[in-house]
């Protein structure tokens, strides 16, 4: 499909209510590894991302709080959530949603939680927008919203009997690599 092509259908489903339009915001763009992913000041490597949408990416994490914690961002650098147009927001939360949907169940997990950490003193480290989408287990967490802590580095620092450091360590790019090929297969 030609870009223009995609952009017109893209824009078509996406004025269309309900699970469509988050089925098409999920569509893999033809330009998925030809365009250029900036998240923050970080120039993302294409192979940690594995769906693209008109307005937003969502790529693997580098140090993910639980197994399939990855991250949807818009595509435009802005660092807070009202930076976003009504457009990008329908799609951020669009693509958010089918990526949360396809997670879940690959990580067979049995909810969601669903996180933006908006401006700095609400835990953001990278200035732009993005949510968190981690898959959730029972008993993942000994108390269940001390996800929110973990997700929260400054937090966790602080708090140590959460102890996970040691397997929330910086993934290879191969480890990143494998994951986003895996979750990429999900939205063919
Ligand atoms: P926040 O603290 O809410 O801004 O979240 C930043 C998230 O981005 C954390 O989960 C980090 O592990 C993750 N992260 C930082 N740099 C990268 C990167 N280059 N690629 C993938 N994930 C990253």
């Amino acid at each position: 499909m030609s870009r223009a092509l995609y952009s017109l259908v893209s824009q078509f489903f996406q004025a269309l209510p309900g699970r469509g339009a988050a089925r098409i915001a999920g569509m893999a763009s033809p330009a998925f590894d030809k365009e250029i992913f900036f998240f923050g000041p970080y120039k993302i490597d294409p192979r940690e991302v594995f769906l693209v949408s008109k307005h937003s990416f969502a790529l693997v994490n580098l140090k993910p709080v639980v197994p399939g914690h990855v991250l949807v961002s818009s595509k435009r650098v802005v660092p807070r959530f009202t930076d976003l147009s009504s457009e990008e927001v329908c799609d951020l939360w669009l693509t958010a949603r089918n990526v949360g949907e396809k997670v879940e169940k690959h990580f067979k997990a049995s909810s969601l939680t669903l996180a933006i950490q908006d401006g700095p003193q609400a835990g953001q480290t990278v200035p732009h927008v993005h949510i968190h989408v981690l898959p959730r287990k029972a008993s993942d967490f000994e108390k269940n919203d001390e996800i929110y802590d973990a997700i929260d580095d400054k937090a966790k620092a602080m708090n140590d009997h959460l102890n996970l450091d040691k397997e929330r360590r910086d993934r290879t790019m191969d480890e990143m690599e494998a994951e986003a090929k895996d979750l990429r297969a999900l939205f063919d």
